[in-house]
């Protein structure tokens, strides 16, 4: 077995394991492996393990990636943008992408469901939450996020699918599980507004390697899983 196999089922495990715990059932949770940073065959050895869907944050290195992978004829795999993104961006990740994370603002989800293209299924989006009101941060605060979910959930070629939150690193289970039911509060308060366009409301994107069983304690339906799976990365990048 391939390292990247291995890992793959010790984070499963983990994965199990924080779902027995939590009691919740086995399998409600998804996982989708962070391949950023590493190239196609890492992706491609994943996938012979049987992974499905992969995240990617920096989006000219996720499309050479994904195209290559098409050349190779590696078929069904599943792509999450989770990195930010800006407005010239937008057209790229609305042409090679299925899901997008990172949707914080009302013009860059016009743009994503102006620019997909007809011959794809509309793009699957969550809403990026700010819980811990850092300045300079991603994401919506709180109390803006029940107004741009309803306007995003209007968009004709996007599917309003859920919110996504990467909160500040915290050194206690305890303290990671505090800010990761911020986020599934406010999930829950778009949750129950219900109405047109949240027919798929589902998914609450919360989670990475350090901190995957406190976001499964609190509801967390999709962990995003980077170095637990392929390793560490050389250059922690902050570009886009
Ligand atoms: C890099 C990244 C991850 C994965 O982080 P690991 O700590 O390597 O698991 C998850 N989510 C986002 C948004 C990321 O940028």
């Amino acid at each position: 077995m391939t390292t990247i196999a291995n890992n793959l089922q010790t984070v499963k495990q983990r994965l199990a394991q924080a779902c027995a715990q939590a009691a919740r059932p086995a399998g409600a949770v998804e996982l989708l492996a962070v391949s950023k940073t590493f190239g196609p065959e890492a992706v491609e050895q994943a996938a012979a393990a049987g992974q499905v869907a992969f995240g990617e944050n920096y989006i000219q290195e996720a499309v050479e990636k994904i195209v290559t992978l098409q050349e190779r004829g590696v078929a069904g795999l599943q792509w999450h943008c989770i990195g930010p993104v800006q407005s010239n961006k937008t057209r790229l990740v609305a042409e090679h992408f299925d899901w997008m994370h990172t949707v914080d603002r009302l013009k860059i989800a016009e743009r994503l469901s102006a620019q997909r293209p007809e011959q794809l299924a509309p793009l699957q989006v969550c809403i990026q939450l700010n819980v811990d009101g850092g300045a300079n941060k991603a994401g919506v605060p709180p109390g803006e996020a029940l107004a741009l979910a309803q306007a995003v959930a209007q968009l004709p070629r996007l599917v309003l699918r859920g919110v996504m939150c990467i909160p500040e690193p915290a050194d206690t289970f305890e303290a990671q599980r505090a800010l990761h039911l911020r986020a599934k509060a406010v999930f829950d308060q778009i949750a129950a507004m219900g109405g047109a366009g949240l027919e798929q409301f589902d998914t609450l994107s919360l989670g990475m390697t350090a901190d995957l069983e406190a976001a499964v304690a609190a509801g967390s339906t999709l962990v995003r899983v980077g170095s637990g799976i392929f390793g560490a990365r050389s250059t922690p990048q902050e570009k886009e």
